[in-house]
């Protein structure tokens, strides 16, 4: 397949969910793939790390994403067989909040519309089946059953190890330095040398801007803290007792958290009201004030756990104006095209999208109409 003097029919740069999960579909197609990776698979210094990612598929967002997001169940479930990793734990999901909020009429609406099994629970059935959580008067929680939540390392690890198990060439501490557009294909400039290829598939997550400056891509970085705080009685915070949560708090600011991965802590997170970040110069340091939302919100919402962070990190959103994913291939850059499944929200699709763009690039098919293109 691959063309005369080309290295490969498509480079893959960066390596992190969206680039190992394309590299896994496209060497699934037959392509052949050379991808490259500045860190190695699973690090921790862009967007994919900190142990656990949300899956959920009735979308408060929008219900267009619900199709996309029963295949990216299926996608994640063929690379736990291919792989013999646990990657997705279906715990279901609350999302809790006023019910005239966002979160709440969003997950109503899309669960309606495509026949999700869901439940709506008021105070009282909170309080009998989660009693982890503590409402606010007029607060009510939707339960959705097709929730739960995936291993961001190890899923990138599994996608990596399977798009080399296809046939795909991964080279790890190996940073892209210029994509460009060369005659009938590309060629892709590293600090192991030059190789050109048919096309590129660019999924730099948070670099993706500085790597094709040029381009002007709608994305701005930002910076976020989760935190790990240890609960009083783990076995009430299992996986099998505690749902993954979203919870929309009265200012409109959104939480998420976790059951326990580790048996003695619980992970939780702001959703967005990050500060703009430079990946390369990024605070990784978390302070007092990182922690202080997170503190306040267990404080305050959550029964059972402590004041104790025994963990921490700093991780990246990269944003577009509207939270929808970026898929494009500009015409100024002939024969590349950029992934960027952002916003706080792309990881549990990164399975479909590596479908959907490898379908994209060796087939043509257009993209569904909820995923940006310029
Ligand atoms: C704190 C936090 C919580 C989140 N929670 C959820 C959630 O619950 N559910 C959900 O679905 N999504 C969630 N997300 C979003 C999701 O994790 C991201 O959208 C997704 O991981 C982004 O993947 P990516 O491949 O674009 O970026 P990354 O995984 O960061 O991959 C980019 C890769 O490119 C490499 N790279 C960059 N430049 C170069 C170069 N020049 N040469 C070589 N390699 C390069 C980087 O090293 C990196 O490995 C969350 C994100 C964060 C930060």
């Amino acid at each position: 397949m691959t063309g005369s003097g080309a290295n490969a029919d498509v480079v893959v740069v960066g390596l992190g969910a969206m680039g190992a999960l394309s590299a896994w579909r496209l060497a699934a197609r037959g392509a052949t793939v050379i991808g490259f990776e500045r860190f190695r698979p699973g690090h921790d210094r862009g967007s994919s790390h900190g142990d656990t990612r949300i899956f959920r598929t009735a979308y408060f967002e929008s219900p267009e994403y619900v199709p996309l997001l029963h295949r990216a169940k299926r996608l994640w479930q063929q690379l736990e067989n291919e792989s013999g990793a646990e990657l997705l734990t279906l715990t279901g999901g609350l999302a809790i909040g006023r019910p005239e909020g966002q979160l709440v009429t969003g997950v109503l609406a899309s669960a309606r519309q495509d026949n999700l099994p869901h439940r709506l629970l008021g105070a009282a059935e909170m309080d009998r089946l989660y009693p982890q959580h503590r409402l606010d008067a007029g607060e009510i929680a939707v339960w959705e059953e097709e929730a739960g939540f995936l291993r961001p390392e190890r899923s990138i690890e599994a996608a990596a190890a399977r798009a080399e198990d296809l046939g795909a060439r991964l080279m790890t501490e190996t940073e892209v330095t210029a994509v460009k557009a060369s005659g009938d294909g590309v060629v892709i400039e590293t600090s192991r040398g030059s190789y050109r290829a048919e096309r590129a598939l660019v999924t730099a997550g948070a670099w993706t801007s500085k790597l094709l400056p040029d381009l002007r891509l709608p994305l701005s970085v930002e910076r976020q803290v989760a935190a790990w705080i240890a609960a009083e009685d783990p076995t009430a915070f299992a996986p099998d007792r505690f749902p993954v949560f979203i919870r929309e708090l009265a200012h409109g600011g959104f939480r998420y958290g976790f059951p326990t991965t580790d048996g003695r802590s619980i992970k939780v997170g702001v959703h967005h009201e990050g500060s703009e970040a430079d990946p390369d110069s990024i605070d990784r340091k978390v302070g007092e004030e990182d922690l202080k939302p997170l503190r306040e919100f267990a404080e305050q919402y959550l029964r059972g756990v402590t004041t104790n962070v025994v963990d921490a990190s700093v991780c990246m959103y990269t944003n577009t104006p509207d939270e929808r994913f970026l898929a494009t291939s500009p015409r100024d850059l002939p024969g590349v095209t950029v992934l960027s499944a952002c916003s706080g929200h792309g990881f549990k699709f990164a399975s479909v999208l590596g479908e959907l763009v490898t379908e994209l690039m060796l087939d043509g098919r257009a993209l569904p109409g909820i995923i940006r293109t310029a």
